[in-house]
């Protein structure tokens, strides 16, 4: 058992890690001074190609093609640039218990990790439905996507069961992106999910009507309105049948399940003030105790423009936090101060052909513009959400650079908006004019 002390440790080895690093050594870093501690076995990458290009039948992305930061046109940060950078990247090791009173970690193999600084980047993990106790979850090829090694299970199932039957739990995007990639992997897939539409946090659903029509007419049958009750497996334990809670049934050789995540705060429960199921920051992502930052989906944060306190799971978010963190650490250091984070909520998805992006807040009334007829071969389309007479949230499938960098504009600006029905017949040019 060893203990090595450190300046600055960032716990965790995902997206926000990878770009904490990487301001970290542009700002400047002593050999010895850094260290990214990840249960991973590989260094910090985009996790949003895992359900994306990871899977695709032919010219997948693998690594080290996809390590941050490449996702925002960043440096590329490969295992060895750690190195060379100053910073000790510490692979394949589990926290297992966090002292922040003491500033010390203590990892699965009794190894102790000392830290002046310690940024929280330990992300989430997914929800599974063995935790639900539901029947036969345990078999296998019941699979969840959340790391490297869970897509690397995805991948050799969907080799072993070449063109058979998929079923995916979960209408999210989780859930449609794997039906996506399942389908294009010749699968003959059904998406099962209890709500009355996809992705129903985010969509409308004049929004859901366009991807589910779209998706059927790819082949993927969709099953709303109930739930997977149950498993039953062949007797070598793979999982051959599917029960839904509405008395139906469904064959099945892999069953993906995306029924959402919750974030990793366990290790410092009753040490750090938490809000919304995060841990509680102010603007520079820093928590109750002193020389601990959390950023990240495990961060709930104050999004200065709702004058709201939010946890966001999502990649720009988990991106800007972790740059917001280490600049906040560093100005602090030489008695300077940075801005506060000033954040403009922002996701996206892409699948099939499709890609979308979303910008803002999804409250109020919403309105759709422009041609969401699915059988066109280019769809473009979009809604923005209107609260208070303002436009506050923008969303566009198909939408080029500069429509997208209008839809920022237009929900960073929130704008008054005359009429719905204004908007309706205005589309993109609304925002383009902002
Ligand atoms: P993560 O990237 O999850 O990193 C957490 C890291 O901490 C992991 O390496 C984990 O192993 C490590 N860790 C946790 N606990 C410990 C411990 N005790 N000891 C050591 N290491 C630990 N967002 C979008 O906006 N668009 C998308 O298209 C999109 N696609 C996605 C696709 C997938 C498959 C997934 C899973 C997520 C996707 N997201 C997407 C969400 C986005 O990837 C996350 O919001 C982002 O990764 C969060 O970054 P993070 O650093 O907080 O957590």
């Amino acid at each position: 058992m060893a203990e090595k002390s450190f300046k600055y440790i960032i716990l965790g080895g995902g997206v926000s890690a990878g770009y904490a690093a990487k301001e970290f050594a542009s700002q400047g870093v002593k050999p010895g001074e850094l260290a990214v501690i990840s249960k991973e076995a590989v260094a910090p990458y985009e996790r949003p190609a895992l359900s994306k290009g990871y899977l695709f039948p032919e010219g997948a992305a693998r690594l080290p093609g996809f390590h941050c930061c490449v996702g925002s046109g960043g440096e590329k940060l490969l295992p060895e640039s750690y190195k060379q950078k100053g910073i000790e990247l510490i692979l394949s090791t589990e926290i297992v218990k966090a002292d922040l009173a003491a500033k010390s970690l203590v990892s699965a193999a009794g190894d102790v990790f000392k830290y002046e600084t310690l940024i929280i980047a330990t992300g989430s993990t997914v929800l599974r439905l063995t935790d639900f106790g539901v029947k036969g979850a345990d078999s296998k090829n019941i699979l969840y996507l959340r790391e490297i090694d869970d897509a690397d299970k995805v991948v050799e199932a969907i080799q072993a069961k070449k063109g058979g039957k998929a079923v995916v739990v979960g209408g999210g995007y989780i859930g449609l992106e794997l039906s996506a990639a399942l389908r294009i992997n010749n699968f003959d897939v059904t998406m099962v999910f209890p709500e009355p539409w996809c992705m129903p946090r985010l969509f409308t659903a004049d929004i859901a009507a366009f991807y589910e029509t779209y998706y059927t007419n790819k082949g993927v049958k969709i099953i709303k309105g109930t739930v997977a009750s149950g498993f039953t497996a062949h007797p070598n334990g793979e999982v051959n049948e599917v029960q839904l809670k509405d008395g139906r049934s469904l064959e099945a050789d892999i069953v993906i399940v995306g029924v959402g995540a919750k974030p990793l705060t366990a290790l410092f429960k009753g040490q750090v003030e938490e809000d919304k199921g995060g841990i509680k920051t102010d603007a520079f992502f820093k928590t109750s105790v002193p020389d601990v930052y959390a950023v990240g989906d495990v961060a709930t944060f104050p999004l200065k423009m709702y004058g709201d306190m939010r946890r966001v799971e999502h990649v720009d978010h988990s991106r800007k936090s972790a740059e917001q963190a280490v600049k906040a650490i560093k100005a602090a250091e030489g008695g300077g101060a940075v801005e506060e984070y000033d954040y403009l909520p922002f996701f996206y998805s892409r699948s099939f052909d499709l890609s979308w992006q979303f910008y803002g807040d999804n409250v109020g009334d919403s309105v759709l513009f422009g041609d969401s007829n699915p059988s066109n071969p280019k769809p473009r389309f979009g809604a923005y959400w209107v609260q208070d007479g303002k436009v506050v949230g923008a969303f566009m499938e198909g939408g080029s650079g500069d429509e997208n960098k209008a839809l920022a504009k237009v929900a960073k600006a929130r704008p008054a908006a005359e009429s719905l029905d204004d908007l309706t017949k205005e589309g993109i040019s609304f925002a383009a004019k902002i």
